[in-house]
């Protein structure tokens, strides 16, 4: 490719509003270009980035078992009516009706899809399993689009969905994706960790894993311990449990109107937060008093239940920044905390849950309605339960535990029966008897992971692109394009070097060297060769971009010298 020709806008400055390494480097860089809030048009650069990540992408789900199908944007909202998420999603999911007023939404996902698909098919257990995936452009509603293609509402995912007769083999399917997501994200140069992640009510402990890319700007704080392979996000990081005893005998909990009593309505309402809003509430005992800390969402939760999202702490005091910490949240997404004047809460059936799960009550315990902390449990040894800090032995008692921000770049999941029962997608067992598919779902941001690929790759001068997902492989250049030896030399080795199977830009602009080497730099292909002074000899000067390594090499050997 000639550069002359090549359309990718370059900027000098820094892009007004672009806050991170990633989105400045890929709006200077003339990688994308934004066309609405969290909507972007990925230029020729971006797009050969795209494709060499999808490629890995396909290369390692092939080789795990995986087929590659492609499933539809647009969904029948019927479907998500089906599986009960068309509320529960919340306003992340686009809808839109079509002429005949049905209506539709656009895929923020694809379970409901290809359970559907799967469900008149794969009928027997003699069919499974299966893995199925596709890459395809997703929609979600982000409350607050930022940090470029990071976080958008139009983005590119692999989205794999594996089909089991048992469980046996969803652990099967589900390590087989594990191990083929760290290729993948090794293969793009990333340093990433797999981390244990919330699984909520399906997944179970081991159920489901975050893929995160280590960096500053990430928006999830992993804890991992730094001698073994320990890591979970710390939403789920484990601290030593506290001791909660039962008070008396067991009984329905009832609602027990006290001047105190909100429910998390009420409470919300008071706070001019809506119930659906609230991305965690803590529970802090201070002083023995349940204060109840409600931390509005800096992101969109959709599939989460509040309910989940209760912790509880005993502090004498807490800093807010401890409350940061614990929560997860970002500095100014909550508002003041005064622990001591905190709201008082004494139980709503979310409460009650945790209260519950605590006393190591079970899932459908969570019916109770409503819990008197005051009068159903004693709670105290609360003391042994506090903050994960830095230090901490790690769960799996090897090592210490570090804190690091992370960007989630993959995710594997155990649905288990959760949509193949709700969609009825069966298959006949081995003696003939009908049984639930049992599923997994397994995503990769691929769009996400060019940009966490950019976070962990660039200098002052611009990107410095792992040699496997470059855009091209080598940057020829030629210093004064007005010499003709020079131009005869660039010439010649463009012809050259693509046919020894490179993939070459090719400068020959009649721009000042200076200019060509800073957009060089900024380009960031893993080597550059400069016909120049010594052109006249077939003597090129060979930079490598990440060390900036710099060797003259005579024209005969390079593709030696290139291997
Ligand atoms: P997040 O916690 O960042 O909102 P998620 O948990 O909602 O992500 P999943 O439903 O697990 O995302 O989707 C699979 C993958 O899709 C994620 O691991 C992430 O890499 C990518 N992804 C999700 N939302 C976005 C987005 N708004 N922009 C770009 N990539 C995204
Ligand atoms: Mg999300
Ligand atoms: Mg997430
Ligand atoms: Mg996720």
């Amino acid at each position: 490719m000639k550069q002359q020709s090549l359309f990718s806008p370059t900027m000098r400055d820094i892009p007004a509003g672009a806050d991170i390494a990633s989105h400045q480097l890929m709006l200077r860089a003339g990688l994308i270009r934004q066309n609405a809030a969290g909507i972007y048009s990925y230029l020729p650069l971006g797009k050969r980035v795209l494709r060499k990540v999808e490629e890995i992408i396909r290369e390692e789900m092939d080789e795990a078992g995986g087929q590659e199908l492609l499933m539809p944007a647009i969904q029948p909202a019927e479907l998500w009516e089906e599986s009960g998420r068309l509320d529960d999603y919340g306003p992340e999911l686009m809808r839109l009706k079509d002429r005949h007023t049905r209506d539709f939404v656009l895929g923020a996902t694809h379970e409901e899809v290809i359970t559907s698909l799967v469900r008149d098919e794969l009928n027997s257990y003699k069919k499974l399993p299966v893995n199925l995936y596709q890459i395809q452009t997703k929609y979600r509603d982000e409350r607050r689009p930022r940090f470029g293609v990071l976080r958008s509402r139009e983005f590119i995912m692999k989205d794999a969905y594996s089909f089991d007769a048992s469980k046996e083999g969803l652990d099967q399917s589900y390590q087989a994706m594990y191990e083929a997501y760290e290729k993948i994200f090794s293969r793009c140069g990333l340093d990433f960790r797999a981390v244990e992640a919330d699984a909520g009510a399906i997944g179970g402990k081991g159920g489901t894993h975050e893929f995160m890319v280590l960096s500053d700007v990430g928006e999830d704080t992993i804890a991992y311990s730094d001698s073994s392979s320990y890591a979970a996000n710390i939403e789920i990081a484990e601290v030593p449990k506290p001791n909660v005893e039962r008070r008396g005998e067991e009984k329905p909990l009832e609602k027990i109107d006290t001047p105190n009593m909100r429910t998390i309505e009420e409470l919300s309402a008071g706070l001019g937060i809506e119930a659906k809003d609230i991305l965690k509430s803590v529970l802090f005992f201070v002083d023995d008093e349940p204060v109840l800390v409600l931390c509005r969402g800096d992101r969109e939760v959709n599939d989460v239940k509040v309910g989940r999202y209760f912790d509880t702490v005993q502090v004498e005091s807490a800093s807010p920044e401890q409350v940061l910490q614990h929560t997860g949240c970002r500095p100014g997404s909550i508002g003041p905390i005064d622990l001591k004047e905190g709201i008082q809460i004494i139980a709503d059936h979310e409460v009650a849950g945790m209260m519950n799960s605590l006393c190591g009550g079970n899932e459908e315990d969570k019916h109770y309605t409503n819990a008197n902390i005051e009068r159903d449990f004693r709670v105290d040894g609360f003391g042994d339960l506090r903050f994960i800090q830095e230090g901490d032995p790690s769960a799996d008692g090897q090592g210490t535990i570090k804190f690091a921000k992370g960007i989630e770049v993959g995710h594997v999941f155990k649905l288990g029966t959760k949509y193949s029962e709700a969609l009825k997608a069966e298959y006949l067992d081995e003696n003939g008897k009908t049984q639930p598919l049992i599923m997994g779902c397994y995503g990769i941001g691929v769009s996400r992971t060019v940009a966490a690929i950019l976070e962990q790759h660039h200098d002052e001068n611009g990107i410095v692109w792992p040699k496997a997902v470059a855009p091209f492989d080598l940057h020829l250049l030629t210093l004064n394009a007005k010499k003709a030896e020079q131009s005869e030399l660039g010439t010649e080795l463009y012809a050259s070097l693509r046919k020894a199977g490179f993939d070459v830009l090719y400068d020959d602009r009649k721009e000042r060297a200076g200019v060509k080497f800073k957009d060089s730099d900024l380009f960031g292909l893993p080597v550059r060769i400069a016909c120049g002074k010594k052109a006249d000899e077939g003597i090129v000067e060979v930079k490598v971009r990440r060390t900036g390594e710099m060797e003259e090499v005579h024209k005969d050997e390079l593709p030696s010298y290139l291997e």
